[in-house]
């Protein structure tokens, strides 16, 4: 009961303020730049955009205090409540990026198709093979999804393939052992830093499908799988 009468004089005190509409702005363009962070292709984009979408919440939570005379506590629960979801949403994201980049690139599970593939990588860790619809030849992964191009499949005979899906699957378990903020700067700035994990990656694979499988597959590949 205490709570609905501090939601009751908050009402009050934010409808007497020429804040109200100035807060509601701030909410709704937040949320705006929510969605779109999840939309944006480009890690940079979509980073700065997150950033600006939490600067807005502060900044609508920071109005609230000011605007907020008669009880203080309701601000404290708002903020409270602002970092439980926005720390949900963080990590809601990283847990199911792959679910987000299957859907977005209409991708399928290989299994029906190639199954040996898929007992291939079952063998290393625990991930999806999916494939999807470019002809550039390409592969990646993500929180526990690998994702290989039509045009990868084509032009990769079965031990440059296997070099690929261990590549990609070194990446899988490197990740459930990285702790989320870390996973979180890597998913967004990985770019500069990423030789040293590639490099890993790339011995995990030699061992597991052969050095020469690993070089014909990069030799054929250049730097298109990461
Ligand atoms: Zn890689």
């Amino acid at each position: 009961m205490k709570l609905l009468g501090e939601i009751n004089c908050f009402g009050q005190c934010l409808r007497l303020s020429e804040f109200a509409s100035f807060i509601a702005l701030l909410i709704v363009v937040s949320i705006a730049m929510l969605a779109a962070s999840l939309m944006l292709r480009n890690p940079k984009q979509r980073i700065m955009t997150f950033v600006s979408a939490q600067v807005c919440v502060l900044l609508a939570i920071a109005a609230t205090f000011y605007v907020m005379n008669c009880s203080e506590m309701l601000s404290i629960y708002l903020y409270s409540g602002y970092v439980v979801v926005s720390t949900i949403i963080i990590f809601g994201v990283l847990r199911h990026y792959d679910r987000i980049l299957v859907r977005r690139l209409d991708a399928r599970p290989i299994a029906p198709l190639m199954k040996w593939t898929q007992d291939f990588v079952d063998r290393l860790t625990s991930a999806t093979i999916y494939y999807y619809d470019s002809a550039v030849p390409r592969a990646f992964a993500s929180g526990r999804s690998i994702f290989v191009s039509l045009g990868l499949l084509e032009v990769l005979n079965e031990d440059e393939l296997k070099a690929v899906l261990a590549h990609e699957a070194w990446h899988i378990r490197s990740n459930s052992r990285t702790p989320y903020l870390k996973q979180l700067a890597l998913m967004t700035f990985s770019q500069p830093k990423k030789s040293e994990l590639e490099n890993l990656a790339d011995v995990f694979a030699a061992e597991i499908a052969g050095s020469e499988a690993l070089s014909s597959a990069r030799d054929k590949l250049d730097k298109v799988f990461i």
